[in-house]
């Protein structure tokens, strides 16, 4: 036999597609994996199909030389595998044991069960999203939350969009444009995933005035900078950096004075916007969305997934008249918040009527409320879990460490924490964090000091066992057979 006939002896072998699935939903094949049992016959062709395809493709390249690669049992791995990669969704969920709290890259705030039950509510059925029930006529959607950010801020009226970066384009071009607004040089920030203020200022047409130093601006710079052009005095929270030393601030009262004494709106932009008071979490005090319009500002604007711990949404609060000319802007309409966020932020907002209830049921502040032996005592839990199983395999201990509030807020606050520090023989640390970033769930730490740490305090209960069933499974993988 040549080897020529030897190739096309391969080829021939290949089984046939429709007996490949036959075969593969009858009795004779081993049962498919559970997760793989739902697939449907277009998926499970196109499995089958990709498949041969492959194997044909290795005949070609002369990678495959023996027939017995061609039986249907031996296929199965990897049609198997296809399977899984076709039905696995894109956006999945991930172990968040980095510590960061509000993690924008891993979503932020996780919703609280009453915000997911509105979603399932509505979602799947008609609402009077902008309906109104009681006159038969249109509604706004804006009215559903407008009575409960009110209630929560103090302020005349409110009125949400897509995001906090949303609520600050559309404020400045509906108050700004064409015309001046002032801010402190120390206030002109890039915050993550490329939102800067100057950037977003040129976007919304209204010209930037820049006053004072780096790291000081007094009110006296600001007032010498007020003209006929003016048309608004900003305050920017700066979030995610901070200047230490020789500083001084402007207070946003003193900023609303003198924005009276000229007849000038005052907007603060105070990104994360919390409706409690974060030093009561052991955190550095944070002015509350309540203080900030209590002080004067005339409006102002936050994100809805940061310190709120609700869905991404763009808060604006403050006067009447100037709320009322926002959602006048034709730009609101690019900007709109839909309905899934809509009722999911409603039921977010609902729980602050009473604060601890939100404490309790939000599991952004849950998280910041939590204390280092609530942690350890879940770090402990998962080192016996995996205690004696790894042993030899990899050094677990259970240590001190800080995690973060993120999202810009806070950035530099560290809490005391405790998480498991992993040190794997026979492997780097870099293999192991990557190792586990590629399981299913996904388990995500961070690597300090030569060890990959697993910081319990953004771990729920409920994830420690499908967390340490994850880093067994990576150290001992179950056996295909
Ligand atoms: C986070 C932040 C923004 C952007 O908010 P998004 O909701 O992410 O669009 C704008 N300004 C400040 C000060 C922020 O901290």
């Amino acid at each position: 036999m040549t080897a020529n006939d030897h190739h096309q002896g391969l080829l021939r072998a290949i089984p046939k597609m429709d007996e490949l699935l036959d075969w593969l939903t009858g009795e004779a094949a081993p049962p498919l994996a559970d997760s793989l049992k739902r697939a449907s016959r277009v998926l499970r062709k196109r499995a089958v199909r990709d498949t041969l395809a492959a194997r044909r493709q290795a005949i070609v390249d002369g990678l495959l030389t023996d027939a017995a690669a061609l039986a249907p049992a031996a296929l199965l791995p990897e049609i198997g595998q296809r399977l899984e990669d076709l039905m696995r969704p894109n956006l999945r969920h991930v172990l968040n044991a980095t510590g960061v709290v509000i993690h924008t890259n891993l979503g932020r705030s996780p919703l609280p069960a009453e915000a997911l039950e509105a979603i399932l509510r509505v979602g799947g059925t008609y609402s009077n999203l902008e309906f109104d029930l009681d006159t038969g006529g249109r509604g706004s959607r804006y009215s559903l939350v407008e009575g409960l950010l009110c209630e929560l801020s103090g302020a005349e009226a409110g009125l949400v969009v897509n995001n906090n970066a949303a609520a600050v384009l559309l404020t400045l071009s509906t108050l700004a444009a064409g015309r001046e607004v002032i801010v402190s040089r120390g206030q002109l920030v890039e915050i993550g995933g490329s939102f800067r203020i100057p950037e977003v200022m040129e976007r919304s047409g209204a010209r930037l005035v820049e006053v004072g130093a780096t790291n000081r601006t007094h009110l006296r710079d600001y007032e010498a900078a007020i003209g006929e052009h003016t048309a608004l005095l900003l305050k920017v929270h700066t979030s995610n950096y901070r200047i230490i030393g020789f500083t001084s601030e402007v207070a946003l009262a003193d900023l609303a004075a003198l924005g009276a004494r000229h007849g000038l709106p005052v907007m603060e932009d105070l990104g994360s916007g919390s409706l409690v008071d974060t030093s009561r979490f052991g955190l550095a005090k944070e002015p509350t969305v309540r203080e900030a319009v209590a002080s004067g500002a005339s409006v102002v604007t936050f994100s809805g997934d940061k310190l709120l711990g609700g869905p991404q949404a763009g808060l604006i609060v403050g006067r009447r008249e100037i709320i009322d000319q926002i959602k006048k802007n034709p730009l609101n309409r690019a900007l709109r918040i839909d309905k899934f966020t809509l009722a999911a932020l409603e039921a977010t907002l609902r729980l602050y009527r009473d604060e601890e209830l939100a404490i309790a049921a939000l599991p952004t502040l849950r998280m910041l409320a939590q204390d280092q032996r609530e942690i350890g005592q879940r770090a402990a839990r998962l080192k016996r879990r995996l205690g004696k199983q790894l042993s030899g395999r990899c050094r677990i201990e259970v240590v001190d460490t800080e995690s973060r509030v993120g999202g810009g807020a806070l950035p530099e606050q560290g809490l005391p924490s405790r998480a498991l520090a992993l040190r794997p023989a026979g492997m780097s640390v870099g293999e192991l964090e990557s190792g586990l970033r590629r399981l299913t769930p996904p388990i995500v730490g961070r690597i300090e000091d030569e060890a990959l740490l697993l910081d319990l305090r953004t771990v729920s209960d409920q994830e420690l066992l499908p967390l340490a069933a994850g880093i067994l499974r990576f150290f001992a993988p179950p056996r295909r057979d």
